[in-house]
């Protein structure tokens, strides 16, 4: 297994953007696990599983009907032979992926297969909500992005062409659900950096991160 850097936060803090450009400035595999649980959201949409049976959930996440593919711009789902990457980051589809994701079997399901990114790489850049806390607890480096909420739903707003008010309400509620549930609640995981990106542009976020990363890399080496 490779390296891995791990970035948690709350939903639009800009979790995947650094995240992938921070892999690419590393030359490593980058994967978004918000992918796994909207794919199986999507997926059980289209197969016609019942959203509050943990069971069949659990046993969809692990059916070949549907997989997850790590390319260094998108973290691609595949329903069948056809690409759904589009589809699943509407905000329907995330709300959905929040509702499945406290069940601990559908969580479970999914961790194999999320695991599985780092062995793929010589280094792994994860982003999501557990990341740093339950499926890469030995992270090298870990962080907790976050923003003020009015800033991170206008952000989301202007990329999907919604209302601020709408996109507030949804992602409110997806932040108190992915934040109490009791399995793998999102949190600051141990050891992690937290940043606030209120006040900071893109280029310092980035900036700050991959400098902190090079700082243990070579503690780790030394
Ligand atoms: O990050 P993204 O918005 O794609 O995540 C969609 C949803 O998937 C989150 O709101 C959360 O409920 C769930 N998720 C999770 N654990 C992760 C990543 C995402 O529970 N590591």
């Amino acid at each position: 297994m490779g390296q891995v850097v791990t970035i948690d936060g709350p939903a639009a803090s800009g979790k995947t953007s650094v995240s992938r450009e921070l892999a690419h400035r590393l030359g490593w595999s980058w994967v978004s696990t918000g992918a796994f649980y909207r794919g199986l959201g999507f997926a059980a949409l289209s197969t016609g599983t019942v959203l509050d049976d943990e069971n069949s959930l659990a046993k969809l996440a692990t059916s070949e009907q549907w997989r997850v593919d790590m390319t260094s711009d998108k973290t691609r789902v595949f329903l069948g032979n056809k690409d759904v990457t589009e589809q699943i980051l509407q905000e329907h589809v995330g709300s959905i992926a929040s509702k499945i994701s406290h069940f601990p079997k559908v969580r479970e399901a999914l961790l194999v297969a999320q695991r599985d990114c780092a062995h793929k790489s010589k280094g792994l850049v994860a982003e999501g909500r557990d990341c740093g806390t339950v499926v890469f607890p030995e992270a090298l480096v870990k962080f907790y992005l976050t923003a003020r909420q009015e800033d991170r739903a206008e952000r989301r707003a202007k990329d999907l062409g919604l209302s601020v008010e709408e996109t507030v309400k949804a992602q409110v509620q997806r932040d108190q659900q992915d934040s109490s549930r009791k399995a793998a609640p999102m949190k600051v995981p141990e050891n992690a950096m937290v940043v606030d990106t209120t006040e900071l542009n893109f280029q310092q976020v980035v900036d700050l991160v991959e400098q902190h990363v090079r700082k243990n890399l070579q503690k780790k080496k030394n």
